[in-house]
């Protein structure tokens, strides 16, 4: 039954987003081809949460502070350990066992208000986090310094890049495709002092050229808002995340979300 209802979730998954680059030639990883669903069913499943701001005026991106605290405490009182990109991707690789409910929290842009609000909280946890950041946006109003990033990376809180400018890389020609990528790697690489391994695409979209151009500037990997879990049948630069934004009751929403429970057909998220 499990199989039917995964092997479903696929073809939904295939319907609703058109094209899925999960089985293609870009990554080096040994488990793309062939994979048998059974394996890919009993490997690990790997929750990505997707934020952005975290305040408690309402807009299309934010999630009220309070209700981020309450999905903080409800992953830790449920058993889930906060894990790095890093420890994903050892893990799709077969190096890494993680532990039984592991969960990628991460962010995109690099809002001011994931130092003040989401910071804070995420400090009271214990919990690891992994911000987006648009590095040409890196102290413009509305935006964290370098201080703040710097301070959060002390703290648990990686830096990875959301490109340079936050241009829809749709758009780009292939030297506009590689300054993004290329530029902010390098960019948080210099200030921050550690390689950046993995870049968020802006607005979620990317196709498999753009895919090829982040591995070939050297990325290991790169997060989608595709929504779904991470599991062995991912592919390394069309990763999965579930969104927490676009919600007014963010706690209802939040469970059902990383339960898989309703449908999202008005975001276009989900066709169960
Ligand atoms: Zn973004």
């Amino acid at each position: 039954m499990k199989k039917i209802l995964f092997v479903l979730s696929v073809i939904a998954a295939f319907i609703m987003f058109g094209v899925t680059p999960s089985k293609n030639n870009i990554t080096p990883y040994t488990l793309t081809e062939a994979q048998p669903i059974s394996e890919i069913a009993a490997g690990p499943k790997i929750l990505v949460l997707n934020y952005h701001q975290i305040k408690d005026t309402p807009s299309y991106l934010s999630v009220h502070v309070d209700d981020f605290d309450a999905q903080m405490n409800y992953l830790v009182e449920n058993g889930y350990i906060a894990i790095t990109p890093d420890a994903l991707l050892s893990a799709l690789e077969g190096e890494l066992e993680l532990p039984p409910k592991p969960v990628l929290i991460t962010f995109d842009d690099g809002y001011i208000d994931n130092y003040e609000n989401a910071f804070p909280i995420l400090q009271k946890y214990g919990l690891r986090a992994t911000i987006f950041v648009i590095a040409a946006f890196v102290g413009k109003e509305g935006y964290m310094d370098w201080e703040h990033l710097i301070e959060m990376e002390e703290n648990g809180i990686t830096m990875q890049s959301h490109t340079l400018n936050h241009i829809a890389l749709e758009e780009l020609p292939d030297d506009g495709l590689r300054v993004e990528l290329l530029n902010s790697k390098l960019m948080l690489e210099e200030k921050l002092g550690h390689s950046v391994d993995f870049v968020a695409y802006p607005t979620g979209t990317y196709n498999l050229h753009i895919a090829a151009i982040a591995k070939e500037v050297g990325y290991r990997g790169a997060f989608t808002i595709k929504y779904g879990n991470v599991d062995l049948g991912s592919n390394f630069f069309a990763l999965e995340r579930v969104p927490i934004f676009r919600t007014p009751t963010t706690m209802k929403d939040f469970y059902e979300r990383i339960s898989y429970r309703q449908s999202f057909e008005e975001f276009g998220w989900i066709k169960k």
